[in-house]
């Protein structure tokens, strides 16, 4: 029998990546200095609509500048999911804050109405703004992420980030792409609604760099002290002066030629998954006790990743699905350990976390590349029709 292996995700490269890699290297332009970092900067800014993007090292350095950009400082409290990659929550400790757990909603991302509760029954106004009242810390931001490409519910987000004075970082690593097709913020796309947004161009992600990512927002300000703090703060070029500690975040030219050739191909990669979507959702519906989790209505997602949801008609559970695919040599795999439970963050303030659990519990995420065939797809959901 042949040997078949069905990947969960890999990098896609079949346009410009070569050319463009090997022109950067030809002009020996490899490092933070050449001209692809501006033109994917450029070209990132002019798919998504705003003022300009920072290319950085990645998704997470991103964070970490932008958490500093919105004013969060050490001691203060960020509101973030428990369902999320532990880069969407890392770098909030990188500044000696203090993350709050959040729970979701069907949707994978932050629950709004559980975010309104915590802000109205567990924190105050005092005259500098919102207070946690038991810890009588700053409650500075929320760290929203897209989750698997789905975009958060902004419009409930966007009212509560008002009403309470927070800052809105878009952790959108996952969600370049997607973008609201209805309703206020019709035509905005995910990472440029918030105050800041920020991408990811891990192997893993939509479009790769290799590694790599990029804040935009529509605040020339902020554009500007990301730039300066991404490139080691230096204030004078030629004397090496620096007036803020700054960090070597910037992304190499190397990099960016291939982020720019993957960017030419994100709105097909965006159709393969989505039409990729709808066959695995059509085959697999008349399985009893499994379902794809959909995406937001009146958006138009990326359909980055692929959420299989398993009930108790279904006869097996997580692990065995996967072990079953993985016999198969099917790659996926559960969704995230949740951040609060992990060693790092065991102590912090987590507010009532229950459907996440519940996802942690029965989501397996499937292949979803989109070098997958039809073969691929149709080999996939054989192998989980004839689970006993
Ligand atoms: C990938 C990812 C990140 C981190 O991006 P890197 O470029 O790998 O640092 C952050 N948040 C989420 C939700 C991600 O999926």
């Amino acid at each position: 029998m042949a040997e078949r292996f069905i990947p969960l995700s890999v990098p896609n490269l079949k346009g410009n990546e070569l050319w463009y890699v090997s022109r950067a290297v030809e002009s020996e332009w490899v490092s933070t200095a050449g001209p692809y970092v501006t033109d994917f900067e450029k070209s990132v800014a002019e798919y998504v609509g705003t003022k300009g993007a920072v290319a950085c090292q990645s998704g997470t350095a991103g964070l970490h500048v932008a958490l500093q950009l919105c004013g969060v400082t050490s001691g203060d409290l960020v509101i973030v999911p428990a369902l999320t990659f532990i880069a969407s929550v890392n770098p909030v400790r990188y500044i000696g804050a203090e993350p709050v757990f959040m729970d979701c909603d069907d949707s994978l991302c932050i629950d709004t109405e559980k975010l309104e509760t915590f802000c109205r029954e567990e924190c105050e106004f005092r005259n500098d703004g919102l207070h946690h009242t038991a810890s009588g810390r700053r409650v500075r931001a929320v760290v929203i992420v897209h989750v698997f490409g789905n975009m958060a519910d902004m419009e409930s987000l966007s009212n509560l980030a008002r009403k309470y004075n927070l800052k809105v970082i878009e952790d959108a690593a996952e969600a370049l792409g997607t973008k609201y097709t209805d309703g206020v913020f019709s035509g905005r796309f995910a990472g440029t609604i918030g105050d800041i947004g920020v991408y990811s161009f891990n192997g893993n992600k939509i479009i790769t760099s290799g590694g790599g990512g990029m804040i935009v927002s529509d605040n020339e300000e902020y554009l500007k002290h990301a730039k300066h703090l991404t490139t080691q703060a230096k204030s004078d070029k030629l004397n090496f002066l620096h007036d803020e500690v700054g960090y070597n975040y910037r992304l190499t030219n190397l990099q960016a030629a291939l982020g720019l050739a993957q960017m030419e191909q994100l709105e097909e990669f965006i159709s393969v998954k989505q039409h990729n979507y709808e066959l695995y959702r059509n085959a697999i519906k008349d399985i009893p006790g499994l379902f794809l989790l959909s995406f937001r209505t009146g958006t138009r997602s990326n359909h980055w990743f692929y959420s299989l949801y398993c009930d108790e008609r279904y006869p097996m559970k997580r692990d065995g699905i996967i072990k079953n695919l993985s016999d198969n040599g099917i790659q996926s795999r559960p969704v995230w350990g949740l951040i609060h439970k992990q060693i790092p963050y065991i102590n912090s303030l987590a507010y009532r976390i229950e459907r996440a659990e519940l996802f942690r519990e029965n989501v397996v995420n499937i292949p979803c590349g989109t070098n997958l065939s039809e073969n691929d797809i149709a080999y996939v959901v054989e192998c989980l029709r004839a689970a006993k």
